[in-house]
Formats: structure tokens, sequence, C-alpha cells
């Protein structure tokens, strides 16, 4: 089974105020586009397509190098749509997500279910039954009452078997509101998954105060620090923050003596509550010896996410005169995000020297410390 989501981002939605489009407004931190990508992104999905307006061009710049399917938008939503459906042609996706961008407060428990839904329809979508008495109105007065027992507030992702909404899109004569009335006219049967009533779509000012409140509502922010010296010994390099460096020492230590990665990894756990790296890894059990400390960084990622944490950040320093670090700071915060599936922007790598004062000064070892910062959810 491949899955995969469609990331419909390419609306000029400007009625939301702010002069920019919606999805591109700041919201609890970051922007609304980045709440709703973070939530995908955490899905464990095998593709997720990004469709974008043409005029966005700062958008592309940014994602161009990311995990992301970028895809222009088309003339309108449905258009936008098909564009996404197409780039995944050949990608052998069997279920696709389809989410409005302005819904950043979706949960990955809707996520999830519609998924499981598809395992035995081939379409699924979550609907908020009504529970307000509906009235018809005019000119401010009540001119009739509803039936609200078999209506649903429809919201996204909008799941569906990959063929089936292909070919839906495709026989579609247009004017569709969604994509579950798109695969309704063409026959296919759609499940109602309980949607949630705080995934709301952004549509009118305040919404963002709503969304705001939601998305701070449940947020868990944990700060850990590390703390770390391994001592010079003999060697010709010396691997720090998973980058060998060349240098007339090497350092001594029971794995690879990557100080600042030991660091940062004892910063993830120190966040999490959950010890550190000898008590994950003790140096007396002989299958660590010599091994690449990127085993105990990815343990600690994979711990901070099984416990519903994400990590918003990390930052390292570096205490030594020697080797140099600045020439090596670019391709160590590459090469920490790598492993932490994090964008380099979220990774700092610095160094500083002691003056020559201290073990540090005297060239006896190297030092690091780091801090991380893990969000929940
Ligand atoms: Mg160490």
């Amino acid at each position: 089974m491949t899955t995969a989501a469609i990331i419909v981002a390419a609306g000029r939605g400007q009625r939301a105020g702010g002069g920019v489009p919606k999805q591109w407004r700041p919201l609890a931190g970051q922007r609304v586009a980045d709440w709703t990508l973070e939530q995908f992104a955490a899905a464990n999905l095998d593709h997720i397509v990004l469709v974008l307006s043409a005029e966005d061009a700062k958008a592309w710049t940014e994602f161009e190098s990311g995990p992301f399917i970028l895809v222009e938008g088309g003339a309108d939503r449905s258009g936008s749509v098909r564009n996404g459906l197409a780039a995944l042609e050949n990608h052998g996706v069997t279920k696709v997500l389809i989410h409005d961008v302005a819904r950043p407060c979706i949960s990955a428990r809707v996520i999830s279910d519609v998924l499981v839904a598809l395992d035995t329809h081939p379409a699924a979508a979550p609907g908020l039954a009504v529970t307000d008495a509906l009235w018809t109105g005019h000119d401010g007065q009540v001119t009739g009452t509803r039936d609200r027992d078999s209506l649903f507030a429809a919201q996204t992702p909008q799941g569906f078997h990959y063929d089936a909404i292909v070919e839906a899109h495709a026989a579609h004569t247009g004017g569709a509101a969604d994509d579950v009335q798109v695969a309704r006219d063409a026959g296919l049967a759609i499940a109602i998954v309980p949607g949630d009533a705080d995934n709301l779509k952004i549509t009118r000012p305040e919404d963002f105060a709503r969304a705001e409140r939601i998305l701070r509502a449940d947020m868990d922010i944990r700060l850990g620090n590390g703390y770390d010296v391994h001592r010079f010994g003999d060697g010709d390099h010396v691997v720090l923050c998973g980058v060998k460096v060349p240098h007339d020492r090497g350092l001594q230590g029971h794995s690879d003596a990557d100080v600042g990665m030991h660091a940062v990894t004892d910063a993830i756990y120190g966040a999490l509550a959950q010890g550190d790296i000898g008590q994950h890894f003790p140096p007396s059990d002989p299958q660590w010896k010599g091994a690449a400390s990127e085993i105990f960084l990815r343990h600690a990622v994979k711990l901070a996410a099984s416990m519903g944490y994400r990590i918003s950040n990390v930052d390292c320093t570096l205490v030594c005169e020697y080797p140099k670090v600045g020439p090596h700071s670019a391709a160590m915060r590459s090469e920490m995000a790598r492993i932490m599936g994090l964008h380099e922007s979220r990774v700092s790598v610095k160094a500083t020297t002691s003056e020559r004062l201290g073990f540090t000064g005297r060239s006896e070892g190297i030092a690091a410390l780091a801090t991380a910062c893990l969000v929940s959810p």
C-alpha cells in the first residue's frame, strides 16, 4: 500500500485579511501552511504533494529542497487537485488524501481514521454531525426551520482510492463544492468518519484567533540540555556532529567520541526526562564499542516521536581551540539535520574557544553543550 496526500495551497484567499493569502499568514508562531504540512509530515505517508500558485515565488524557493512534491495550481480548486493527482501518476499510490491547507488544526486522529476507512471503502471523509438547530432567515427574521438529523458539516482530508478519484475528476464537468461531490457524481460510495470540531477552515479574520487558541491549548514545550567532554588521544581526525574533521589528534571514547552529537542526544533525552546516553547505551556493553553516534541520536529522536514530541530546534556549541570548526559547521548542521529528519534552519552548530583557559584551552579535550526544544503535539 502506498499512501499520499495532496495539500491544496494555491488559493489566493484574502477574505481572512492580512494582505497575503491566508496560508502564508502567521499563526501561533509559524504560518498556517507550516502547521498543516507538519501534521501531514508526521503521518508517515509515502508522498506529500504541495500545490502552490505560480505567484508564490518565495514558497517555491523555500520548499524546493524539502520532502514535498511541488506542483503548480490550476485555474480553480479542482484544477489544482487534478494537477496534484497527475503528479502522483506512476508512483504506485493506492490511497490519496486531499486536504485544504487552510485547515491547520487537523489532528493525527482524523488523518488516521480516514486512511483506515479506505481499507474498506473507495472513499472516506470526515464529517461533523450538525447539533445546532437550523433556521432559514431573511432580513434578520427567522423564516423557517430545517431538520438537522441527516446533516453533516464536511471537512478535509477527504480520502480516496487513487485510481478511482483520478477517473472521477477526469469525468467531472466542473462546479463541484469538494472532492466528495466529484466522487459521488462518479458513483463512489463515501464513508463518513467522525470529524473534529477543532478542524476548522480558516476563512474569516476571527478564525485566526480560534485556531491559535486550539493550537496553543495543548501545546507542551519542553527544553533539555546536554553537556559532554571527550579527551584527546592519538589519531589523525575527530568526528564532530557527524563530520570527520582532520586533526593531529583523535578523541578518546567508547563510541566514535562525537562529543557534539552526544551533547545533542543528551539534550533530547533531557527534554523527555529519559535519562542520558549512558543509561540507554551502557559503556559497559561491548556492542557499542566504536559505534557511530548516529545510532544514539536516532534512538533519542525516535523516542521523542514515540512520546508524541517533535523536535522544534537544537543548538550545539563546541568548545575547543583546535580543530577550527567554522569551515565545517555548515556540513555539521546539514548532517545533524539529516539524521534528525529536520530542516537545516532548525539546527545550529557553533563553536567557541575558552580563551586558552582550562582543559579545553590547554587542548586536552573538547567540550560540547547543547539545548533541544521539543514540542507536542
Ligand atoms: Mg560522550
